[in-house]
This record gives C-alpha cells, structure tokens and sequence, in this order.
C-alpha cells in the first residue's frame, strides 16, 4: 500500500499508522578525516560534493523513488568526487593499482549486489545494482565481474581514470614506512579512510543501504575490505540500514552492519545504542577504528565514529542538507 493510501486509511478509521516516518538519506565520505589533512580548497570540495550528493538523493526520494535509488544515486556523485576513496580518487594498492569494491542491499526485500576488486568500472556501485538486479548471483569479484558490466552497458573507463596526485603521494608515504620497518606504519594508513556510503527510508518506508569504496592505501593486491561483504561494511533489513567506514578486517570480523541491525531488531536498541556499541566498543576493543551511519525504519539516525572526524550529513523531508565533518561539529540528526 502506498503511504498516502495508508494515511487515508488510518484517518479513516482512526489509527495510528506504524510507518509515518518521512523520507530520509544520511550518508558518509568516510572516517578518520583530520583538520590537518584538508587545504580550505579541499574541504569545500568535500563539502560541495556531500551537498551535491544529499540534493540529488532527496530529489529521487522527493519524486517518490525508492531508497534504494537515492542511494545508489548519492553514491555516484561521491564516487565521481576526486575528494573521496571511491570511484575517482580511490586509493592505491602496493603495486600501485586501484581496486574498488562496492555493495548495495535492500531492505524490503533483503536482495542484494556486490563487486570487489574491479579495475575499469567508473562507477562501482552501479554494478553492484546490475549484480542484485540483472544477475542470479549476489557478489562477483574481477575479470568476471568487468565483463558482466561490459555485458550489462556500465561504463568501463582506463584504470588511468581513478588516478589523483594526492593517494598517490599517500601510497608513496606508506611505501617509505614499510620500507623503513617502522613499528605501525600500518596503523598510520589506518587513520584515513575514505569511503563513501549512504542510508536511505524512503516514503513507503523501505530501507536501503550502499557503501562503495578503493580500500585501504598500500593494500595487497587481492585484499577485499568490508565494504562489498553485505553484513560487514553494508547490512539493510526492515527495520534498519547501516553502511560502515573504517580499517575493513575488524568490520569483517564483527559482522559490524549486520550485527548493529540485529541489536537494533533483537535488543530493541535505538541507532543510536547500537551504532556505539559496535563502533565505539567492539571494534575498538579489538584494535580497530572507523564509523558507520544508521537509520531505522521510523527514520531515527545515527552516525557513531571513533577518529577524530568523518563525513556526514543528511537530508530530510524538507529538502535542507545538514553536513559535518570533524568531531567537534555537531550534527543534530533525526530522531535525537
Ligand atoms: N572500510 C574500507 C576498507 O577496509 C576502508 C574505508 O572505510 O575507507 O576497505
């Protein structure tokens, strides 16, 4: 039933509906940005870029789109953003390559997409869809993966395309660490994240979830992070969507999205509740670091971190982007 009717129905007969929630997109850039590391030129862009991203989302959900959409459609003006470590701008493995992995997860419907390892696709997170939609399979990692774009009408770019200055001198920062044996050069690279990813409810309440990312700088050629496994990096059910951002193992070991949806359906926790025991318990007690954004099907959001600063912002019914970047900048988000 469509929400109007619902709500035609409800005054009707008098009740309350259950799903009166309005629509909603809440995404991130990625954790464990630092002032330090952004010119003012930089961060405008990152700015320009989030606000790009939330006005477009909320122009899908405003036509009545489904979640699923304004994610997907927020998620390809980040990945076509230099600013962020998706699509144009990834970071660069060991041997110099960029490897981009990306999924996409429906909660209504709990069908799902993913790619890991892709080269020449321009835009992930679009083959991500093509796998959940077009494809009987759920993950494809690859050569194969490429060709089933190819096959599909994604555009496929020279890997040349992903290239920027800036995680190239990254790589060649790490490189020098490695190389002069220092004790946590890993940890060093694992400040910064970068990914992007978006949560959307939609105004038949469906939930949808999307996180497209190139890893982490100075990866093994081969390395898949959390971001294109559906329940570690990306989880999304009826009653919550969650995409994470961090140092991937520790997301993957903790089942992160997945199990902040379960301590949302099982526990009765909030996103807020859940997102920080997850983010700020779990995977720090483990050694990780990193953040996750969180909505619940009456629209109540989250956006747990533990690094100094992530990306963020949402976009509501009234169609006004709110965006934040460092920790110290608040954020009042729905449902808080
Ligand atoms: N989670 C990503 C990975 O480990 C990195 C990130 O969030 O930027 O591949």
């Amino acid at each position: 039933m469509s929400r109007s009717a619902a709500l035609l129905l409800s005054l009707c007969l008098s009740i309350p509906l259950a799903q009166a929630a309005d629509p909603v997109l809440v995404i991130h850039g990625g954790a464990g940005v630092e002032r330090g590391d952004l010119s003012a030129a930089e961060e405008k862009a990152a700015r320009a870029a989030l606000r790009q991203a939330l006005l477009k989302g909320h122009q899908a959900l405003a036509a009545g789109k489904p979640a699923l959409e304004a994610v997907t459609t927020a998620i390809t003006v980040l990945e076509d953003d230099p600013s962020f470590n998706a699509g144009k701008g990834a970071v660069f493995t060991h041997d110099g390559r960029n490897e981009l992995d990306a999924s996409l997860m429906d909660g209504s419907t709990l069908a799902a997409g993913a790619v890991a390892g892709v080269q020449r696709v321009r835009n992930p997170i679009l083959l991500a869809q093509a796998v959940m939609q077009h494809s009987p399979h759920v993950m494809m990692v690859g050569q194969g993966a490429e060709s089933f774009a190819a096959s599909q009408g994604i555009a496929l770019v020279d890997p040349g395309y992903f290239r920027t200055e800036k995680r190239w001198q990254q790589l060649q920062k790490a490189l020098k660490e490695e190389a002069a044996g220092q004790a946590h050069a890993d940890l060093e690279t694992a400040r910064h994240f970068g990914t992007v990813g978006a949560v959307a409810l939609d105004a038949q309440g469906r939930l949808a979830a999307g996180t497209s990312t190139g890893g982490m700088t100075n990866k093994r050629y081969g390395r898949v992070g959390d971001s294109p496994i559906i329940g570690a990096g990306t989880y999304a059910n009826a009653s919550c969507a969650v995409s994470g951002t961090g140092w991937g193992e520790f997301y993957i070991r903790t089942a992160a999205a997945h199990d902040i949806c379960a301590r949302m359906q099982y526990l009765r926790q909030g996103p807020e509740q859940a997102g920080r025991a997850v983010i700020n318990e779990r995977i720090p007690a483990l050694g990780g670091n990193g953040g996750a954004i969180v909505l619940s099907a009456d629209g109540r959001a989250a956006t747990p971190f533990n690094t100094q600063g992530m990306y963020r912002g949402w976009i509501g019914a009234d169609g006004v982007p709110h965006l934040a970047i460092f920790a110290d900048e608040p954020l009042p988000l729905p449902g808080q």
